[in-house]
């Protein structure tokens, strides 16, 4: 069943590195991307794939029907840049200043194109569908959960019975190793606002005013200190104040203090936790100055759930197509945060990643995801390309 795919892959290596530079060199982010899409668009044409586009986003999907009847899988690649201006000096380096490819989406994007084609020379043996999934905004816009409410898990007529996507990681792990792991693969990134209101004076008279910002301070600290009390520490909070914003000059106290935190959490259960605990202790201890605070959540991406079964097909996949020792079972979570979560919310699943680290760096000294330094090697390509194409057969043949 195996053979073939990796050889399939390879000779059309070049090819998927021709677009995946051309993508890279075009970088554009968020929601509408027309130089990519047009791009993708023309990397389908001519195979036997029902491709539509997004209405609210620069979208495409992409519809495989086997000949034989089966199930359907869904396969994801996204396809936006983020707002950084790239230092790596490759040849087919970013011409956009302020936008990079520094997440690797561009391989993604390529390795997809490329799975399609090969699973496209295989419809006659194909049973069951192939749902392409080729999403812009997964940079924080959320373009996944839009692409499913324009009925993207239902394009082929029944919903996916799995869902995959790869991401291309440019250090940490070494080229070509696969990994992934059962349950919690990434965190929830929620962003908690905060705005102590007092009242405003004059520098020297602090007990004629309400000053805010002592009062901001030490809410910052006490919701350090929570989360070391009203977490089990196997299922960590992750908060950092990122601004932190009062007053103008040393002899003024200001009316407000504020600050916003992103809030990292690993199960849906600590999300919920955080968000009320938080909200009551921000709220209470400005009470217990006598002052008041506004505080809110703005809901990020949710937690990036693996199924156990999907993560064992994929892991298994992995083994039988390059070798057990190319797979890698991750100890932990990763704290960044995926939109493939809203797909994995319906969809049994698993997010898996592809070390693409440049074969002559060192992996844990290399550039990270999201540097303008970062540098993803090519070579990384074709066995992503295989990956996708594999996972889709292999699922599609299974009972
Ligand atoms: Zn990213
Ligand atoms: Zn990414």
């Amino acid at each position: 069943m195996a053979t073939g795919i990796l050889d399939d892959a390879t000779a059309i290596s070049g090819e998927i590195a021709d677009l995946r530079h051309a993508i890279h060199a075009e970088p554009e982010i968020g929601l509408e991307l027309p130089k990519t899409q047009r791009k993708v668009l023309s990397a389908l044409e001519g195979l036997p794939l029902e491709v539509s586009t997004g209405q609210g986003l620069g979208s495409v999907t992409a519809v495989l029907r086997g000949a034989l009847p089966g199930k359907t899988v869904l396969l994801r690649g996204d396809m936006d840049a983020l707002p950084v201006t790239e230092r790596t000096g490759v040849p087919f380096a970013s011409q956009v200043q302020g936008a990079m490819h520094a997440c690797g989406h561009d391989l993604h994007t390529a390795m997809l194109a490329g799975a399609a084609k090969l699973l496209s020379a295989r419809q006659a043996e194909l049973a069951g569908n192939v749902i392409f999934m080729f999403q812009p905004g997964e940079e924080g816009q959320g373009g996944a959960r839009i692409m499913i409410s324009e009925g993207v898990l239902d394009a082929a007529g029944e919903r996916p019975c799995a869902a995959y996507a790869l991401h291309v990681a440019s250090s940490i792990l070494p080229l070509g190793v696969v990994a992934s792991r059962a349950g919690t693969a990434m965190a929830a990134a929620d962003t908690l606002h905060v705005t102590v209101r007092g009242r405003g004076g004059h520098g020297s008279q602090p007990h004629l005013a309400a000053d805010p910002i002592p009062v901001a301070c030490e809410i910052v600290t006490a919701l350090q200190t929570m989360l070391t009390r009203k977490f089990d520490v196997f299922d960590p909070v992750v908060l950092t104040v990122g601004t932190f914003h009062a007053g103008t000059t040393d002899n003024v106290i200001p009316d407000e203090a504020a600050f916003v935190a992103t809030v990292r959490t690993f199960s849906p259960q600590s999300r919920d936790v955080i968000k009320n605990a938080a909200l009551g202790l921000v709220r209470q201890l400005a009470a217990a100055h006598g002052l008041e605070a506004d505080a809110s959540f703005v809901d990020g991406y949710p937690v990036t759930v693996n199924d156990q079964a999907e993560f064992g097909f994929a892991q298994q996949t992995t083994g039988e197509l390059f070798g057990d020792n190319r797979f890698l079972t991750s100890p932990f979570p990763l704290t960044g945060s995926e939109d493939f979560s809203y797909v994995l919310e319906q969809v049994p699943g698993a997010f898996i990643m592809l070390g693409a680290c440049p074969a002559d760096t060192d992996p844990a000294t290399a550039a990270y995801n999201h540097s303008a330094e970062a540098t993803f090697d090519d070579a990384a390509l074709a066995d992503g390309t295989a990956l996708y194409a594999e996972l889709a057969l292999r699922r599609l043949a299974a009972p």
